[in-house]
């Protein structure tokens, strides 16, 4: 009933694996449905971590969301009537993201997207630092380090239980992968600096 007013605005909210974001996203998304706002919910199809047509956290909670394979399906299936347009997962999409998710605050719509700000090798995710610089507002969060508790910054990626090396990225089969969120100090990338 009542969108944003003169003009649109992007909010991005970052952050390693388990530290919240698909939580917060959801938060986000039910605040505006509680108000009447419309809101439409797009996440890339590679993400089927649980249901493939739902943003969902890692504690359960969920949100319908369209699955898309790149940027151009949301300016194809965005709705002249939607006031919030909200994305997870968006590490996952093309570099054209950034212009779209522009062309749609420009359209005074509210953006919110969500996504790791760091791949598993501690280095900066794709299209995300990108959108962190020409969004109006950031929220960087953290997880608990598995390991020392600490403020947990980085998403550590093992196989077999250990630390995956800087060049790997291919997935042995009949391996089990998994992922920790951890601190600076404790993450833990071999060959990193040839090291
Ligand atoms: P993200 O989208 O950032 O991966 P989620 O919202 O899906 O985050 O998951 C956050 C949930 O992950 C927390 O509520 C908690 O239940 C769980 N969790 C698992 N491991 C950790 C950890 N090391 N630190 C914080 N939360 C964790
Ligand atoms: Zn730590």
């Amino acid at each position: 009933m009542y969108g944003p007013k003169n003009h649109g605005w992007i909010e991005v909210v970052v952050g390693p694996m388990y530290s919240g974001k698909s939580e917060e996203i959801i938060r986000r998304i039910r605040r505006a449905k509680i108000a009447r706002q419309k809101v439409q919910v797009f996440k890339p199809e590679i993400d089927i971590r649980y249901g493939k047509d739902d943003v969902v956290s890692h504690c359960g909670e969920k949100e319908e969301a369209i699955p898309i394979n790149n940027s151009n399906d949301i300016v194809r299936l965005l709705e002249h009537d939607t006031d919030v347009v909200a994305v997870d997962e968006v590490q996952f999409l093309d570099d054209g993201i950034v212009g779209v998710l522009n062309k749609i605050a420009d359209q005074n719509k509210r953006v919110i997207c969500a996504g790791l700000d760091m791949d598993f090798r501690g280095e900066p995710f794709g299209c995300v630092p990108k959108l962190m610089a020409i969004a109006e507002f950031v929220d960087k969060i953290q997880a608990i380090c598995i390991v020392c508790g600490n403020p947990a910054t980085r998403t550590q990626r093992l196989i077999n239980g250990k630390p995956v090396i800087y060049s790997d990225k291919i997935v042995l089969i009949g391996a089990t992968e998994s992922y920790e969120a951890r601190c600076r100090k404790c993450h833990d990338v071999p060959k990193k600096d040839g090291v």
